[in-house]
């Protein structure tokens, strides 16, 4: 089968405060319908990847210098924010960042702003996130900001899909959550895509989950990409297995 590539990353430079070079042309490729994953060590680039795409850079002084992204051939990387998102592509931010005062639910609501479809598909969508979800739906009435950790991961996950995404970026739903969780959350991520068909890119360090549930990997260090490929293969790869993998 030909996959349509969604988004692509054609040999970007971004520069912190004019002076900081932290890519140093990164290239890379999410097909329509895949789960890619952005993989590396702290301070690799990862996030600044996804900032870079989704116009995110600018509030942290940050700049794409050269090269071009485009989503659907379309040149995107000048567009604001909440344009990407009616373009279907939604970034869901390192660290959750829900809004602690509201319930569970109208965080979940608040995905589906930029809607035009009605009252009728935005409750059928909060039923699809709560099946997805089951633990949210428990904790819908609940105040965002005592939740857990992994419910708030869940929220902000949710909240995403509220906004019936094409491309969902996920900036490193592993962080700061048990084993079991992580495996939790990318279960759901798996499930999400092969049901609803929604793409993936998401930022990771822990690789060994990455690799599992990704079809598709790129390894970043020091801002280049230093290796990339199937995630199958990448888990067979000896120096994938050495670094990252911690078996050798
Ligand atoms: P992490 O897992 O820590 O998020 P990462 O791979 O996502 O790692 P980035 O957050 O993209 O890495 O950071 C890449 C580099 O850019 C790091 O050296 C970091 O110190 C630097 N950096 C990030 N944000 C800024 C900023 N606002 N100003 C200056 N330097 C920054």
């Amino acid at each position: 089968a030909t996959q349509e590539t969604l988004l692509e990353v054609n040999n970007i430079e971004v520069i912190y405060n004019s002076v900081i070079l932290v890519l140093k042309g990164v290239s890379l490729k999410v097909p329509k319908g895949g789960i890619t994953a952005l993989l590396g060590g702290n301070g690799a680039g990862k996030t600044t990847t996804l900032k870079a795409i989704s116009n995110l850079l600018r509030s942290e002084r940050g700049e794409v210098t050269k090269g071009a992204i485009t989503y659907r051939g379309e040149r995107v990387q000048d567009m604001a924010p909440a344009d990407l998102v009616k373009k279907g592509v939604i970034q869901v931010m390192e660290g959750r960042h829900c809004f602690e005062h509201l319930t569970v639910e109208e965080n979940l609501l608040t995905g589906a702003y930029t809607r035009t479809d009605g009252k009728a598909a935005i409750a059928a969508d909060l039923e699809m996130v709560y099946n997805y979800f089951p633990r949210l739906r428990e904790r819908r009435k609940s105040q965002a900001g005592y939740t857990s950790g992994g419910e708030q991961q869940m929220v902000a996950i949710g909240r995403a899909l509220m906004s019936r995404p094409e491309t969902i970026l996920l900036d490193e739903p592993s962080m700061g959550l048990a084993p079991q969780l992580v495996e939790q959350i990318f279960e759901i991520v798996k499930s999400v895509n092969e049901h609803e068909g929604v793409t993936f890119l998401l930022a990771e360090q822990n690789t060994n989950v990455a690799l599992r549930f990704a079809h598709y990997g790129y390894i970043l260090e020091s801002g280049r990409v230093v290796m990339d490929g199937p995630a199958a293969e990448l888990r067979e790869n000896p120096d994938v297995k050495e670094f990252y993998l911690g078996v050798s």
